[in-house]
């Protein structure tokens, strides 16, 4: 509530004052009582308020949050003016302010922990402030969870006496038993989305398997995340012994499946199996081989012996939480970190991803100047793939069949309207992310050659036009990030099939796109033009075999009530909430 606003119109400011002048202080309070009442109750004051009042100075100096709004214990809101509410309260007419509420709690309702220093990374706590808040309300178990596992990275992270011994360990080549900490350490994979994903997705195995996730950071992905985990790190510490990215493959011998494969170890007995008598680590390869998971990790044997091994090398190219789900010994700890399946990736990634300053001086900006005045934010992501080109027309005319068919944008008219619908003079903010300028410079030149039928404005924008992939590039990922993170600030989204890029941005945002289908491998053009995600969770496009010992293949999706096949990738599984 504004302040300033809450005073009666009809009382004049100098009315008041000189209501009081005429009192003066005889029908009043004395001076001398006044103040001795006041130091009485100081005391109570700050027993009440605490230290609260100095961050609620600090948190909220930017130019653009000028509501006052702090969280209290219990993830309400307490909003300047007395009103404590957890409803969306009314943002202040400020046109730099983002166009969602203000009084949102900054730690996201406990998803984030308190123990961090604000300035040194912005995003964790503005970012929010620019999306609608979370149709997904959080799990008490998860946040608890999240704040053990926190506190276990601090006692086995990098740079602690517990680290220094686990990778002597590992150098000396031995698995040793009751290792107070085990880690998993994640190496990069394909593109920012595909990594994102597999973070998220490995972070999450680390909870559930009680181990520290460290990750090998390489040049193109430094400086992109702040730090997750409050007085530690996630980065892996220079000097790991098993750092060569070329050495992780399928024929690995160090990996699980061809461990087993060799005889190096078994699988059937896994209780009787010393943890010294196995090797000092184990790689678990989760990328796809002619889109399937690799056997023997997502069974209960395989991961009772995996839970053996102190180090645990683990690199993917796919979005592997939904296996997790069916996992039979993780089932009944997932349903009480997740009561609604489809918000995995959501909460996870709000959790661990947060653009550093730089990349969120990039996103803000832009988000800024173009985005945060707008009645209405749409993004389309254009994604091309080597594997299954699309002509430009095809694409184009398959977008356009999805906006008129999804009502995405307003109708273009021959004449200007007279100004007499509810929606005329509002604006429409098309968000356009994708490699290529093409699709931008068309929709634009619609919208500035010819008039709406409705009278509203659709503003056209590109971040960027990078024409092409550039893996190995910072600056290249920065950019792709904080595109992400922008169209994540989107209303409605609609998106290519397939692309990591995308499902993130959804994820984030709690927004079920459009996906504009592919066609098929023998057509140039999808016959559908789009259709609505039933779940904000992204796709896993290569499930696993899922038989285990019976090795027999199951389609879970028929047995799962909370998995179903992917929208766009047929065989694909995602989970989702009836
Ligand atoms: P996917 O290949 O669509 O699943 O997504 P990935 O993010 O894994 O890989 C694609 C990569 O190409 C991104 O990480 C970016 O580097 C780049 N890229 C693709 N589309 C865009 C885009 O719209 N904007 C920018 N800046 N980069 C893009």
């Amino acid at each position: 509530m504004d302040v300033k606003r809450s005073r009666s119109p009809r009382t004049p400011p100098d009315a008041d004052d000189d209501k009081k002048r005429a009192a003066g202080w005889r029908g009043g309070l004395r001076p001398h009582v006044v103040l001795v009442g006041f130091l009485i109750t100081l005391p109570i004051l700050v027993f009440v308020f605490g230290g609260r009042w100095g961050s609620f100075a600090s948190s909220y100096s930017s130019p653009s949050s000028t509501t006052a709004s702090v969280p209290n214990v219990g993830g309400r809101h307490v909003v300047a003016g007395g009103v404590t509410t957890t409803r969306k309260t009314e943002a202040p007419k400020n046109d730099s302010a983002p166009t969602t509420s203000l009084s949102q709690d900054k730690l996201l309702g406990g998803l984030l922990s308190a123990a961090f220093e604000e300035s040194s990374c912005q995003s964790r706590y503005k970012s929010s402030l620019y999306r609608k808040q979370s149709p997904f309300p959080l799990s008490p178990y998860l946040v608890q969870k999240l704040r053990k596992y926190e506190a276990y990275h601090k006692k086995c992270g990098p740079g602690t006496k517990r680290y220094r011994k686990a990778i002597e360990q590992l150098k000396a080549g031995r698995n040793v038993d009751n290792s107070e900490c085990k880690y998993v350490v994640w190496f990069p994979c394909n593109g920012l989305g595909n990594r994102m994903l597999t973070i998220a997705s490995t972070f999450l195995y680390a909870l559930l398997s009680d181990r520290v996730l460290l990750m090998h950071v390489a040049p193109e992905q430094e400086g992109l995340f702040c730090e997750p985990f409050p007085g530690s790190s996630w980065v892996l510490p220079g000097g790991f012994p098993h750092n060569n990215p070329q050495n992780l493959h399928i024929g690995a011998p160090e990996s699980y499946a061809n461990m087993l494969k060799n005889n190096v170890i078994r699988n059937d007995d896994p209780g009787s199996v010393p943890a010294s008598s196995l090797p000092p680590y184990v790689y678990l390869h989760v990328e796809q081989f002619r889109l399937k998971l690799s056997d023997n990790v997502f069974c209960d044997e395989d991961q009772l012996m995996l839970g053996k091994f102190n180090w645990m090398i683990l690199k993917s190219d796919s979005y592997f939480a939904p296996a997790l789900f069916l996992t039979p010994m993780y089932e009944k700890e997932l349903a009480k970190m997740f009561p609604q399946k489809e918000a995995v990736f959501h909460h996870l990634g709000r959790y661990l991803f947060h653009p550093t300053n730089r990349v969120w001086g990039i996103t803000r900006r832009y988000y800024e100047a173009y985005l945060a005045r707008v009645d209405e934010k749409i993004g389309f992501q254009i994604r091309i793939f080597r594997e299954k080109p699309i002509k430009f027309e095809n694409m184009y005319d398959q977008l356009m069949r999805c906006i008129r068919e999804q009502q995405l944008l307003p109708e273009l008219g021959t004449a200007e309207p007279a100004n007499t619908t509810a929606d005329a003079g509002k604006v429409k903010a098309v968000l356009i992310a994708s490699l290529y300028s093409g699709y931008y410079e068309k929709i634009r030149g619609m919208y500035y050659e010819s008039p709406t039928k409705t009278g509203e404005i659709v503003a056209v924008y590109q971040p960027s036009h990078e024409e092409q992939q550039q893996y190995t590039s910072n600056e290249h990922n920065q950019k792709a990030l904080a595109e992400i993170y922008l169209l994540s600030y989107c209303d409605k989204i609609a998106m290519s099939a397939w692309s990591t890029f995308g499902y993130v941005a959804y994820s984030f945002a709690g927004v079920k796109p459009w996906i504009l289908l592919r066609p098929d491998w023998d057509k140039e053009r999808s016959e559908v033009a789009c259709v609505r995600s039933t779940s904000v969770e992204p796709c896993l496009h290569s499930p696993p075999i899922l038989g285990c010992r019976a090795k027999k293949e199951v389609d879970v999706a028929a047995v799962k009530p909370y998995v179903r096949h992917c929208e766009d990738v047929g065989f694909g599984l995602k989970l989702f909430d009836n």
